[in-house]
């Protein structure tokens, strides 16, 4: 069997996934700035570290993973001047600052739930860890990599890299360069060079969300949260740390350089980075105003869509492109994921209530080859660095063979048990636990119950009461009754 290997950024090569601590894996993903829905792109890139954490999980791995929320530092703009995106949206509600956090956090649950994502083992808050922001700033004062400034530390690029650091190593920029890009534009400032990023910020008078801290009332720069909550939960060192490409800088790499400056060592040793899902090229963003909302979609109430798509349509359309490649979104692509969403999961229902039957005879060897063989890619694809769309194309060789079986094309005998069972728990295993797809049912059942009272009434006007039973016994089952009144039929919850 192939190993698993991914693709690491650092490396810039697919490596053999090999753990620090085997059976045990650390995760670390960067998870929502809590101030507004979840969008579809912001969607995809939590589905694709579902994925990782569920295969981990499946071959055999103990997995902590850590996927945090972010509820304080990160400004509008991104950068280290201007308003906390929560505390703007808290001004603009006329809310508590938590309230807008807690009712994105809820909103963020309920479409992970829905789109059926695996929750993480700890799901730490940026303003339930500013002691230990606070502390690793003190840690980076002291080492002499970082500097006050009117009462905000900065982190010093300069100093750390000439003390053997690598700012710009993860995304591949060139100090210089990056300099000669950022002097211009906006003024040093307090800053001792433009690279240099806060670790603490002073708050002005205006600014709501604050803590005391040793440089007076402040509140804890975006980069830091992540590095202290995944040394906190993961160690000095840990396996993956995930997230899209566009936090790659300078995210991810101010991340790396608190880190090292502060633990004397590199924090991560693989880090994975999704690939963005744009709208006509471009990527899907809030501030584009080309995103939508999951509930938009699903309700089919947005110009963009022509129709209604369900979670695992979705889902499904997702996982045809591997992670790291673009996913542009369309209503084709959709439509045709919906038809494949669909031919999977009607062979999931067919073979989960298909049990192995028939005669012994003559084992096809060409028959068991293929339904091996088509095992072996799901794994493969899958250790391929995640390449799910390799994956479902497998998982569609043996759903050919689960309706040939189901039409008698194929006869259970030609497989033989061992087969049938192999072929029946990997199509299930795969489907449902590895890339989380599940069967969707009708959400609306009101249309079949009418449909089943109206056979009712045929039933009984033909006074075949036998079927007039089962259909109450069905209704029954359901925890429903059979309203069988002078002028009218209707139905009941069971009470
Ligand atoms: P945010 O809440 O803005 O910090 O974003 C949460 C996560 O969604 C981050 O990992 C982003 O990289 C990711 N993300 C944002 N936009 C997209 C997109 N269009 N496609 C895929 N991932 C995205
Ligand atoms: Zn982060």
């Amino acid at each position: 069997m192939q190993p698993l290997k991914i693709y690491n950024t650092l490396s810039r090569e697919k490596e053999v996934f090999t753990p620090i601590n085997a059976p045990h894996v650390g995760l670390y993903v960067c998870g929502p700035t809590v101030y507004n829905f979840v969008h579809l792109g912001n969607l995809r890139t939590f589905t694709s570290f579902d994925i990782l954490h569920r295969y981990l999980k499946f071959i055999g791995y103990q997995v902590r993973y850590v996927r945090n929320i972010t509820d304080v530092g990160h400004l509008v703009g991104d950068g280290d001047e201007g308003e906390d995106k929560i505390g703007k949206m808290a001004k603009l509600e006329k809310l508590e600052p938590m309230e807008i956090v807690q009712r994105y956090t809820n909103d963020f649950h309920d479409v992970l739930t829905q789109f059926n994502l695996l929750p993480p083992s700890i799901e730490p808050t940026a303003t339930g860890h500013i002691v230990e922001q606070i502390e690793t700033t003190k840690i980076l004062l002291d080492k002499g990599l970082a500097y006050e400034s009117n009462g905000s530390i900065y982190f010093d690029i300069e100093t750390y890299n000439k003390q053997g650091g690598d700012y710009g190593h993860l995304s591949g920029r060139v100090l210089d360069d990056l300099l000669t890009e950022t002097r211009d534009l906006d003024g040093v400032g307090e800053k001792r060079s433009p690279l240099d990023f806060a670790l603490w910020k002073k708050a002005s008078p205006e600014h709501i969300m604050r803590w005391p801290s040793p440089w007076g009332d402040g509140f804890p720069g975006w980069h830091l949260e992540c590095t202290c909550m995944s040394h906190k939960y993961l160690g000095d060192t840990f396996d993956i740390h995930g997230g899209g490409m566009d936090l790659k800088f300078p995210h991810h790499e101010c991340e790396i350089a608190q880190a090292k400056a502060a633990h004397g060592r590199a924090p991560v040793r693989y880090w994975m980075h999704t690939n963005m899902l744009t709208v006509n090229g471009q990527k899907m963003s809030k501030s584009l105003g080309n995103s939508f909302l999951p509930s938009e979609l699903i309700a089919g109430d947005h110009p963009l869509l022509e129709q209604a798509y369900s979670p695992m349509t979705v889902r499904f359309f997702m996982l045809q492109s591997q992670y790291r490649s673009t996913l542009d979104f369309s209503n084709e692509a959709l439509k045709a994921a919906q038809k494949g969403y669909k031919r999977i999961a009607n062979g999931l229902r067919i073979i989960k209530g298909m049990e192995f039957e028939g005669e012994a005879m003559a084992i096809d060897e060409a028959q068991v080859g293929e339904i091996d063989a088509a095992i072996q890619g799901c794994y493969d694809g899958m250790n391929d660095d995640l390449n799910t769309a390799v994956t479902i194309s497998h998982l569609f060789t043996l759903l050919k063979k689960i309706n040939q079986l189901h039409t008698g094309q194929l006869a259970f005998g030609q497989l033989g048990k061992d087969v049938f069972d192999r072929l029946k728990s990997n199509y299930i295993n795969f489907l449902e636990q590895v890339l989380g797809l599940r069967e969707e049912f009708p959400a609306n059942q009101e249309a079949l119950i009418k449909g089943m009272l109206g056979l009712y009434a045929t039933f009984k006007e033909k006074r075949e009461y036998n079927k007039v039973d089962e259909i109450r016994a069905s209704f029954k089952a359901m925890g429903l009754l059979v309203k069988d009144m002078k002028t009218r039929i209707d139905w009941a919850y069971e009470e």
